[in-house]
């Protein structure tokens, strides 16, 4: 008989909280050869945590594979750096994700050399490190599995958080000189996770995945909010300004929910709900692009005939269409990226009409620490807020919701996990610190689950068929 306790995978990963979204699988196997899986490659967006874009806590040319759950750049943003530092093998996403990640690699990039020219740095990466590292990629269907060699097993499952997002099954084989066979480790990765998509419907898991023994890597946005919580507030909030002849702006994620909102206004439209004479403007570069790959048909996750875009609807083309919306003060509603209001054409119309008092700003999603966002959430109407070197007075409505986040809730994540006959461990990640021990805890009474760990820069968790072998402190700080 094999010797069984020489077979195992470390995981560790580099994300702290939300952004930065990197696990690395370390596979040990009985003969003594190891094999390194990376899981997603993300950028950091919190502030404080900038300085860990910088470098990787390993060398990058001996990742074997890399695998991408999903096209945002808190997951894909330092791939064009991992490539530029030396890794040369495959990158391998779904169909979808491969037609969309080029778009925002590239955006990355620009974003990225304005920031490094600001702080007189050497920027993360080149326009031609995107180019090298959209040559590795290679895009697989859903429900297949892959073999990747030997001993690897690739699987992405259908996920709503975008098109193109997946929940990645890796399957860990290995058979001895004496032909014995290792029971197979098996890791399910959610990625960021959504059972719902306004433009899709998401095919279940099927059924042989839910009686893996398994261990499950899984995220927290939202753990610690039941779906019930969640109030449908925004028709009606934009009805009310509408009515009271407000002007309003709506920042939105380039990808998913910008025409998420396109479509649910085209809705309130045809339900006669919404004037149509109201003007619908669309604001940010990516967004355009993204919405006109939604229209062309190419992506596969979107239904070709869903119409979405609503009627008097215009992309905004020009600085001085930007600037005329701004000092016109009609009614109209404005859609603009990036969704937190840090980045894209929202520096420019949020501290412009946080000043209107005629106008509405609705966010439409989770809005991280050191955001513009987070910062009109947490002040009052009337305080002085800094924007970008300006004393901006709150005169503005600034409202906030949830219903359209892309990210199953605390009650749907437990849900999830009830599917599965026997998790052996469960990791939890890609959550605010407070979110992830309030969801640990209650998964841990309501879930027969033998252990529940907390992934994040602290701690690696050495992993075989039977779960948790043992967590060590890890040293990369
Ligand atoms: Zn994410
Ligand atoms: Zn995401």
């Amino acid at each position: 008989m094999g010797n069984t306790c020489r077979f195992y995978v470390d995981l560790m990963a580099l994300q702290r909280e939300v952004t930065g979204s990197c696990i690395l699988n370390v596979i040990k196997f009985p003969d003594g050869t190891t094999k390194k899986l990376l899981i997603d490659c993300g950028l950091f967006q919190e502030k404080d945590y900038s300085d860990y874009n910088k470098t990787f806590p390993f060398n990058p040319e001996d990742i074997d594979y890399v695998i991408v759950t999903h096209n945002h750049v808190d997951h894909t943003g330092r791939l064009p750096l991992l490539v530029s530092l030396g890794y040369s093998n495959k990158i391998h996403t779904t169909y979808d994700t491969s037609q969309l990640i080029g778009h925002a690699l590239h955006d990355s990039y620009k974003v990225l050399k304005r920031k490094a020219k600001l702080a007189n740095e050497r920027s993360l990466y080149t326009d031609e490190d995107v180019d090298s590292t959209l040559s590795l990629i290679e895009a697989h269907p859903f429900d297949e599995p892959i073999k990747l060699d030997e001993n690897v097993t690739l699987t992405f499952f259908m996920n709503g958080h975008l098109p193109g997002a997946a929940l990645v099954l890796v399957q860990v084989d290995y058979s001895d000189d004496s032909n014995y066979k290792h029971p197979t480790i098996n890791l399910l990765f959610t990625g960021d996770y959504n059972n719902k998509n306004m433009f899709f419907n998401v095919s279940p898991i099927p059924e042989w995945v839910h009686n893996l023994p398994i261990t499950i890597i899984q995220e927290t946005t939202y753990g610690d909010m039941d779906s019930s919580q969640i109030e449908e507030v925004f028709e009606s909030n934009i009805l009310d300004a509408i009515n009271k002849k407000k002007e309003i702006v709506i920042p939105v994620f380039s990808l998913g929910r910008s025409q998420e909102i396109m479509y649910f206004l085209m809705k309130m439209q045809n339900e006669g709900k919404l004037d149509p004479n109201i003007p619908i403007y669309f604001d940010g570069k990516l967004g355009i692009k993204y919405t006109e790959l939604y229209k062309s048909g190419s992506l596969k996750s979107i239904d070709k005939t869903k119409d979405f875009l609503p009627q008097n609807f215009s992309y905004v083309d020009s600085p001085e269409m930007r600037l005329g919306l701004t000092n016109d003060y009609q009614t109209k509603i404005i859609l603009t990226t990036s969704g937190m209001g840090s980045y894209g054409p929202a520096q420019f119309y949020l501290p412009a009409f946080l000043q209107h008092s005629n106008a509405l700003i609705h966010f439409t999603g989770y809005v991280a620490e050191d955001t513009l966002g987070r910062r009109l959430y947490d002040c009052n109407k009337g305080e002085i807020v800094e924007i970008g070197g300006l004393q901006v007075k709150k005169e503005a409505d600034v409202k906030f919701t949830s219903e359209f986040s892309a990210h199953a809730k605390g009650d749907e994540l437990i849900n999830f996990l009830k599917d599965f006959s026997n998790i052996r461990l469960l990791l939890l990640n890609h959550g605010e610190t407070a979110s992830e021990n309030y969801y640990a805890s209650k998964v841990i009474n309501e879930v027969k689950i033998k252990n529940v760990g907390i992934l994040g820069r602290d701690y690696l968790f050495r992993v075989n068929e039977y779960g948790l072998i043992k967590s060590f402190s890890t040293k990369f700080l």
